[in-house]
């Protein structure tokens, strides 16, 4: 039986990231990382969170693991188990013992997605004792102080069924996201597709804007800064604008043929 190592280097980010702070976000994170305290990301998909993780992994110069969270992800899929290889039983360390083990940021994206057996791992993780239960390894994991766990959640998607409990989020320092301001985001947008013309990038933006106030309306999401950001890569490619936009942002957002006219509508007033 072996212990998996894990070569942290590989998960060291070695370039500083393009992050565009919205607020004190880089400075609060420093100090729950500082106090040891883990951090929740809000806010709805495409808005900069795993961005901000990665440039957050790059400034305090700790490898980061990063786990998709989706429905059939158990305790075990995170803590590890054990494998037959060549006839063997090895033990494999899963992303979040790796992560514990060698002090890195482990980031849990979209954590409600996950198996409700998750919490009684989370749990002891997030509050002083700062344990990891290891159960089939009968080990008890004292983290070190590096470690950090960043989880992120959508609260606009969630039902009651899949909201985040009290419980598990009251052990939190959370950090609200949302899409930048106007100007911000087409900072982003020029940076992120270089060549774009700023006008057009400008105009991009106040399409975003516009399908923001869709939601609810008819869209259940607006244009995320994701979904900006591709449309201005096609359209700095020499793609048209609308037809960017409608390819890279309105058939991302929606199969509803009026929603598709609608938001086609709004790109033919911008550009
Ligand atoms: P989330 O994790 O919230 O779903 P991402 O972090 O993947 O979203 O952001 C999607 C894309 O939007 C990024 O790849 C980046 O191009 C752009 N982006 C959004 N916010 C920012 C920001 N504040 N600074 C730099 N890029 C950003």
């Amino acid at each position: 039986m072996s212990i998996q190592a894990i070569r942290t280097e590989e998960n060291l980010v070695t370039e500083e990231p393009y992050y565009e702070p919205v607020g004190q976000e880089v400075e609060v994170f420093a100090s729950a990382y500082r106090n040891q305290l883990p951090i929740l990301l809000k806010g709805p998909t495409g808005c900069g969170k795993t961005r901000f993780v990665e440039y957050m992994s790059w400034y305090l110069q700790r490898p980061m693991i990063t786990v998709a969270c989706h429905d059939d992800l158990t305790a075990s899929d995170l803590v590890g188990r054990y494998l037959v290889k060549g006839g063997e039983t090895v033990w494999v360390d899963g992303p979040l013992t790796r992560a514990a083990r060698n002090g890195c940021i482990c980031y849990l994206d979209e954590i409600v997605e996950a198996r409700k057996d998750t919490s009684v791992v989370i749990h002891p993780l997030c509050d002083d004792r700062r344990l990891l239960p290891i159960d089939k390894l009968g080990e008890l994991l004292q983290v070190p102080d590096e470690f950090c766990l960043a989880i992120s959640y959508n609260p606009g998607y969630q039902s009651v069924l899949k909201d985040l409990k009290q419980s598990t989020r009251q052990r939190f320092v959370a950090l609200e996201f949302d899409y930048p301001d106007e100007a911000k985001e087409q900072m982003i947008v020029e940076k992120e597709a270089p060549g774009i013309d700023p006008d057009v990038a400008r105009h991009l933006v106040k399409f975003g804007t516009m399908t923001r106030n869709l939601k609810g309306g008819g869209l259940d999401e607006g244009a995320s800064t994701r979904l900006l950001v591709n449309a201005g890569k096609l359209i700095a490619d020499g793609i048209d604008p609308v037809l960017a936009t409608d390819t890279a942002v309105a058939l991302a957002l929606t199969d509803d043929v009026d929603m598709l006219k609608a938001v086609h509508e709004l790109s033919r007033s911008v550009f």
